[in-house]
């Protein structure tokens, strides 16, 4: 029988009541775009991960391009990320007219690596054609950066740090959320994602009221803001009325519905996600080049469980034959992605290099039941190669 690689199916048998209400709850009130279930979402997720506000939106990149263009990042400027991530951490920041610089991670997390980081940032002074504005660190399979450090250097050079967490959405460092340290954190709500919907969507965490207002004004075509009215005289729609040069990136209401219904589950799920991952561990320690380190006094949502192999293609094969599905995140780092190939990456990124070629990560979710994840576990351990 072949495995699911995320079981959304067995999610969806849990929670499948209480979506079908939520969702007949918005067909009833027809408020499908910006109903009332947004603001409350919104307000639930800003709980969720202790910051002031919440914004939503269409999706996650566009989560992590608000509070770039909210702060007028734009030609000449740069703003350093990971090249182990997924396309849209990079792929925002040239919408802007910006540059993405590309940093090395840490071996064993994988996340930004503070030193590397602020090595580029001294590069990218030195070379004096592009100016430091940002950083974009992720939290890559569910585990937090090393906010801590990366806080430290943002101040020190005077930027922004936006956590992309996009696979990271709950996770804690000593029962911390990014927020604490960082100005905004982004997040997607893509199906397979931790906390998914049932279509696209995002949103971006902020403690700043006024990073909050020009991003709402962003997300609905540049609308004129409070802020923007002050001394004004307009009384027709504020979306009307165009402060700025903005998008559509609002979350649907059905989705939002849907959210609420999966934010009510979501801690339980974490602790069944953990409770997955130390079982992995326990299995495959010795077996396997590397399973997992977390970061000291953190706690992983586990987007993805992620081991290392000498022989990557080799297992893979290997467990597809079982009807075990695996998935390699992320084979070809962004520097190394045609499309990115004239943005610096200072110094090269050998950590990155390396875990490119030797990444797979294998089934993960909530409801992977003790049998079958000792199927996988027994899969992985017969193989020689
Ligand atoms: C999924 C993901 C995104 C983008 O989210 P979408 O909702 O698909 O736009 C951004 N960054 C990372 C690290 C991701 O995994």
């Amino acid at each position: 029988m072949n495995l699911p690689f995320i079981d959304l199916a067995a999610q969806q048998r849990r929670l499948r009541p209480q979506i079908d209400a939520a969702v007949a709850a918005v067909l009833d009130h027809g408020a499908y775009v910006m109903g009332p279930e947004v603001k409350r979402l919104e307000d639930r997720l800003a709980a969720f991960c202790g910051a002031k506000l919440a914004l939503s939106c269409a999706n996650g990149t566009d989560a992590l391009a608000l509070p770039l263009m909210a702060w007028g990042i734009g030609p000449g400027d740069a703003v350093f990320c990971p090249s182990f991530s997924f396309t849209a951490t990079a792929e925002v920041v040239p919408w802007t007219g910006a540059a993405p610089v590309f940093v090395d991670i840490r071996r064993g997390t994988y996340t930004l690596e503070p030193a590397a980081l602020e090595a580029a940032i001294l590069d990218i002074k030195a070379e004096g054609r592009l100016t430091p504005r940002a950083i974009i660190a992720v939290d890559l399979f569910g585990q937090c950066a090393d906010y801590p450090a990366l806080a430290a250097v943002a101040q020190m050079h005077g930027l922004k740090l936006i956590a992309d967490s996009a696979q990271g959405f709950g996770a804690t460092l000593h029962r911390t959320h990014p927020i604490h340290w960082a100005d905004a954190v982004a997040t997607s709500f893509f199906p397979a994602k931790p906390l998914g919907a049932y279509g696209d969507g995002g949103a971006v965490l902020t403690d700043d009221a006024a990073l909050w207002e020009r991003m709402d004004s962003l997300r609905i075509h540049g609308k004129a803001t409070t802020s923007d009215l002050v001394g004004a005289s307009f009384s027709h729609e504020a979306k009307y009325l165009s402060a700025r040069v903005g998008m559509n990136s609002r979350l649907d209401t059905l989705q939002a519905a849907i959210l609420l219904v999966k934010l009510d589950a979501f801690a339980d799920e974490i602790t069944r996600r953990n409770r997955v991952a130390d079982r992995y561990a326990a299995g495959l320690a010795g077996y396997v080049a590397a399973t997992p380190s977390v970061i000291d006094g953190g706690v992983s949502t586990w987007a993805q469980y992620t081991i290392e192999h000498a022989n990557r293609d080799g297992l893979a094969a290997h467990l597809q034959a079982q009807g075990i599905p695996t998935a390699c995140y992320y084979p070809v780092p962004l520097h190394r992605q045609a499309c990115y190939a004239t943005y610096p990456a200072p110094g090269g990124l050998p950590v990155t290099e390396s875990a490119a070629r030797r990444v797979i990560s294998l089934p993960m979710h909530p409801d992977l039941d003790g049998a079958t994840q000792d199927r996988i576990i027994n899969a992985v351990r017969g193989f020689n190669g």
